[in-house]
């Protein structure tokens, strides 16, 4: 039922992106897969009921998981596919956890770690070193790289190694750099996380989730606690997000083309303290260095850079971070986080220098 990954692996990202997890090419057979509405199924097949299985999250977790390199299962949203892995930890045991991981994943953990469930220790993720210690006594590792919004990097092979060591699992939380940019199941990492609400959706109009491993037992054990727990995709949202997969490398490309030009710009400008970026991706962070008022200011501004929270849409969006309570202390209060969509770089260029020009001193 799940992907075989082999017969794409030999096709290069955009490939695959584009001719994974499509019907076979029979007379008159759909080019797509149809959006499946079945709560139940004819009795003596392998699905039997709605929450085991969907033709259509079958047709999107095969294109997902041939570009992870992996086996592929689809959430309702990333949350629900974050909860299903941190439920993976037995009682008690010990989490490492980047201090500037997404917010959402960290509040999973200080609930968990509240009702007695585990323990989670929080590392800077660029500290490998520091992160490598950590790793003895964990049964999980938790990774996300680039970090949303302070935007660190993890160097996920020696963590990997060292968390491998110690008897540890492995997640990448992908959602920011993508299979096309990043590969976390190459280097050995044992479970990859995505929000497909983001960039693998790309439209900002659906929620869901996925998770991808190459490991079978894994790959059963979370299949297993879907089925039993129910956080399972709508068929329309999985229908969505295949679609927008489809799409996927062009629209990576532009805006991190965007991206990289507007860090190019915006490295002048005299309203900013700091600009993050990794050099790759979409998400670019900038610091105000007038604070909070001013990243406020900057938010209303701006007329085709829409102020929202999420990112990795087609569209430009930017937020003050610290304005979620949730956000980490260690986030400075100015910072802004911009989601560069796949506008005419001028225009996104022309926008935002004209609010931040309303924005020094
Ligand atoms: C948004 C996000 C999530 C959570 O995904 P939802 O689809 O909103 O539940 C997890 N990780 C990262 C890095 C995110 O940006």
């Amino acid at each position: 039922m799940a992907a075989d990954p082999s017969p794409t692996s030999s096709l290069r990202p955009g490939t695959i992106a584009v001719t994974a997890g499509r019907p076979d090419r029979e007379p008159d057979a759909p080019l797509n897969t149809p959006i499946t509405m079945a709560a139940t199924y004819v009795a003596g097949g392998e699905v039997e009921y709605g929450r085991y299985g969907n033709p259509t999250w079958t047709a999107l977790e095969d294109a997902l998981g041939a570009l992870e390199g992996g086996r592929c299962l689809t959430f309702a949203s990333g949350l629900a596919a974050v909860a299903t892995v941190l439920d993976l930890v037995g009682k008690e045991g010990r989490v490492v956890v980047p201090k500037h991981a997404y917010t959402g994943t960290i509040m999973q953990l200080a609930d968990l770690e509240s009702r007695g469930r585990l323990t989670a220790e929080m590392v800077d993720i660029t500290d490998t070193d520091a992160v490598v210690k950590a790793c003895d006594g964990a049964a999980l590792v938790w990774l996300e790289s680039p970090t949303n919004p302070a935007l660190e990097i993890a160097d996920i092979p020696t963590i990997t190694a060292a968390a491998h060591e110690a008897g540890a699992y492995v997640v990448v939380d992908n959602t920011f750099a993508t299979p096309l940019l990043q590969r976390p199941l190459e280097d050995d990492v044992d479970l990859v996380v995505h929000s497909a609400t983001k960039y693998l959706a790309g439209h900002s109009d659906v929620q869901m989730g996925a998770i991808v491993t190459r490991d079978d037992e894994l790959w059963t054990v979370l299949k297993g606690r879907r089925d039993l727990v129910g956080a399972i995709p709508g068929p329309f949202e999985a229908w969505l997000t295949l679609r927008g997969l489809r799409t996927l490398h062009l629209r990576v490309e532009r805006s991190q083309a965007n991206a990289q030009e507007l860090v190019r710009r915006l490295g002048e400008h005299p309203a900013l303290s700091e600009v993050r970026y990794p050099g790759f991706g979409g998400i670019v962070s900038i610091v105000l260095a007038q604070g909070e008022m001013a990243a406020d200011l900057l938010s209303r501004k701006t007329r085709v850079w829409v102020h929202a929270t999420s990112l990795g849409g087609v569209e430009s969006s930017l937020e003050r971070r610290r304005r979620w309570k949730a956000e980490a202390a260690t986030i400075p209060d100015g910072l802004v986080r911009l989601s560069v969509g796949i506008e005419d770089v001028e225009d996104l260029w022309e926008d935002l220098r004209a609010a931040l020009d309303g924005c020094v001193g």
